[in-house]
């Protein structure tokens, strides 16, 4: 027989560690809101017949948001045999409140104490047996992150779901609202046989309209509820919603009062480190620091001696050396040769050769995310840029996408309003992903001894993000109050070593399958195309890249490309192709530096890029491809995202135009500024570019444009 369990509670309160653990699957554990917004089945690895679905985290059961909507759809239509809810057992109160809605749906709930280790630590104690008797169903306290007691939590599913055990109606409400809710059940025909009647009783004496639409409710006892509504109303005197909401709080803190004893007084550890870390003044220096040493450590210390070893012996002599010689020994074609050692070994070896680097960032990143600290950076982000109208909530998609793009924006589904929706969904592709960290990496060595560098595309890509949404919020189109942001700061705590190195897995592996797949394949294109004359004649490999196709088309392209610095012709077959994917951009440097681009003997990928950029034109052309349109795959979840087309549309031209005039800004004043040379028309185009930003920037908002908008107050 199956067993269907439904694991909900609050965000952070452990519901993907716990399913990770009892279903040895690897979701992504993070640690703010909007991390799982769809759910996730899985079957209990030792009992097949057990199946869990992870939910997204809420913090009760109305449906205001898309997390308890999907929650609570869930819960209604596909009946699970037994629901836990995680609870973290360190902030028991506010938990109970969601325990006290799900006690109603009818299906036998379990009570998960989470976290018990966090209890203990903090020398918490909680009268378990109390706070059982009084809510009258089971507790069980776990640890999902060590693994405790997770054998007694399947024991007590199983006996629930055999219906050897059945919880008490809890009795969250005083005696006459008890009796309103009762007499609603008994006055309503289409409740009496619903499992969930006492929590639709509830929804109607609330006056919810959704669930009156989805129950059958015959006018005579429409009528009927309406008197017992109005009645209660004027008995408590205040609206039918809050009367239930404050009874359940008063319910909640009732029993915790009695029942919680909070060990610690006065400041936690979490809190201390908090009063530095999220300091008005330090914080964003802290952060400056933190994510420069980030960059440090993977492009300066890793990018360095390794990287020396790993991508240009090995994979850029070595292997090579080894390959051709061992085909050209079983007599393979010249042509062929090439096609292995330039074309594929060159392409595909640039990019992965900077995979320590790229492994290095993801698992600093993991450390930083499991430690708790990027929850940290969203809610210093979010005060911030409120009073310019943003809203951390804008932050988080792209602070996910520091691996990849994608995940980022499908986050954005977690944004409840539409219009910060969107105008996440353009920007959340301005951080550098884990593909346009290997096109930095690339160029850092060109910069060796200014690791600093690197670090500019990160914070370039913030800063972006902000220029664009202090643009786009001034137009009518996005105008609108930012949206409330409400997370909870979870508790510091050591990285978890299991998911740190799960997550730098997971996201490595993801790079290297791109490499062996897309990136392979494009390779093999870009070597034909640089091989084959434009007469279609195969060419001699020692000046392939002069007269091939590819240059062909490069430089009849590269007009485009000039104002911003690097109109030639690989760079602008680099930026196109990099639409597939970003790491084509390394590879296809990689394939025309094998083909002997450079002068003879110095073939390496470093000397060709020394030898097309300088300063100026690399900062422009690093920009503009960090910016431009993403790959293919983020224009897909852009498209997704966007539902409408002419949003998509608006969007794809936003990225250009934003990403062309910054590149040209960025080229036109560091040729002046750094690279010493004169002024010229093109600098004075900028400049009329950047008296316009400034203008788009600084002039006062649109008058909010806010009638089709429903707020929450509106759907009541
Ligand atoms: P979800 O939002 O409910 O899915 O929560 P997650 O599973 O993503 O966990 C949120 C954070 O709490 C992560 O950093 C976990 O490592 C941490 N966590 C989960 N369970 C425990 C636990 O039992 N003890 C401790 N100390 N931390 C936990
Ligand atoms: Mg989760």
């Amino acid at each position: 027989m199956d067993i269907t369990v439904a694991l909900i509670g609050n965000p952070n309160s452990g519901k993907t560690t716990l399913f990770n653990n009892l279903t040895g699957s690897y979701q992504y554990v993070g640690n703010w809101p909007g991390v799982t917004v769809e759910k996730k089945t899985g079957q209990y690895k030792e009992d097949k017949n057990i199946k869990f679905t992870d939910l997204p985290g809420i913090y009760s059961l109305s449906p205001y948001t898309l997390e308890e909507v999907v929650s609570r759809d869930y819960l209604i239509n596909e009946k699970p045999d037994v629901v836990i809810d995680v609870i973290d057992a360190s902030n028991i109160e506010r938990n109970l409140y969601l325990a006290t809605q799900l006690s109603e749906i009818g299906i036998p709930l379990i009570l998960a104490f989470n976290m018990m280790d966090v209890v203990r630590k903090n020398k918490d104690q909680i009268d378990t047996k109390k706070i059982e008797e009084e809510l009258g169903c089971k507790i069980v306290e776990i640890s999902a992150l060590r693994n405790e007691n997770l054998d007694e939590l399947i024991e007590t599913t199983k006996q629930l779901a055999e219906k050897s055990y059945e919880n008490k109606s809890m009795k969250s409400f005083s005696e006459n609202v008890e009796n309103y809710i009762e007499e609603i059940i008994s006055s309503v025909d289409s409740l009496k046989e619903n499992p969930a009647k006492r929590w639709l009783a509830v929804k109607l004496f609330e006056r919810d309209e959704k669930i009156r639409d989805e129950i059958f409710v015959s006018e005579d006892e429409f009528a009927k509820i309406n008197s017992i509504i109005d009645k209660a109303e004027e008995e408590f005197d205040d609206d039918s919603e809050s009367i239930i909401t404050d009874q359940r709080y008063n319910f909640v803190t009732d029993i915790t009062s009695k029942s919680v004893k909070k060990g610690r007084s006065g400041l936690s550890t979490s809190d201390r480190i908090d009063k530095v870390v999220t300091n008005r003044l330090l914080a964003l220096p802290i952060f400056a620091v933190i994510m420069s040493a980030v960059y440090y450590i993977s492009i300066g210390i890793v990018g360095g001696p390794i990287n020396d070893f790993w991508a240009d012996e090995l994979l850029g002599e070595r292997v090579p050396e080894a390959v051709g010689g061992f085909l050209s020994s079983m007599g393979v074609s010249d042509a062929l040769t090439s096609l292995i050692s330039d074309g594929i070994i060159g392409g595909v070896g640039a990019v992965l050769g900077f995979l320590p680097v790229i492994v290095c960032l993801f698992f600093l990143i993991s450390i930083l995310e499991d430690v708790g600290y990027m929850a940290r950076i969203a809610f210093i982000l979010d005060r911030v840029f409120r009073r310019f109208g943003l809203s951390g909530k804008s932050f988080i998609p792209i602070l996910i996408g520091t691996g990849c793009s994608v995940p980022g924006i499908m986050g954005t589904r977690t944004i409840e309003n539409d219009k910060d929706r969107r105008m996440t969904v353009i920007v959340a592709s301005f951080m550098p992903c884990g593909a346009k960290t290997d096109i930095i990496a690339m160029f850092a060595a060109m910069f060796a001894g200014v690791w600093w560098y690197s670090t500019i595309w990160y914070f370039g890509g913030i800063v972006a993000v902000v220029v664009s949404g202090l643009i786009l919020k001034k137009t009518k189109i996005f105008s609108g109050d930012p949206a409330p942001f409400v997370m909870e700061l979870p508790e510091y705590h050591l990285p978890s070593m299991r998911n740190v190195l799960k997550a730098t897995y997971n996201r490595g592996k993801a790079f290297v399958i791109k490499a062996g797949t897309i990136i392979l394949l494009c390779t093999v294109v870009v070597w034909v195309l640089s091989n084959i004359s434009i007469y279609g004649e195969f060419m001699e490999f020692e000046n392939a890249s002069t007269h091939s196709i590819l240059s062909y088309i490069g430089t009849k392209l590269s007009f485009i490309f000039a104002p911003l610095g690097f109109g030639d012709w690989m760079a602008t077959v680099a930026t196109l192709l990099g639409l597939v994917a970003k790491e084509v951009v390394v590879s296809t440097y990689g394939v025309v530096a094998g083909l002997g681009e450079v002068a003879a003997g110095d073939a390496s990928l470093n000397a060709l890029i020394t030898s097309k950029f300088t300063t100026a034109s690399i900062l422009s052309f690093m920009f503009f491809n960090q910016l431009t349109l993403p790959c293919f795959a983020a224009l897909g979840a852009m498209k997704e995202e966007m539902g409408e087309r002419k949003w998509f549309r608006f969007a794809i031209g936003y990225q250009m135009v934003f990403s062309y005039t910054v590149a040209l800004m960025i080229y036109q004043f560091s040729r002046v500024l750094i690279d010493k040379q004169a002024f010229n028309a093109g600098t004075a185009v900028a400049l009329v570019i950047l008296a316009i930003y400034l203008y788009l920037i600084l002039r006062p908002a649109k008058k909010e444009d806010n009638k089709l908008q429903v707020s929450h107050e509106g759907v009541r």
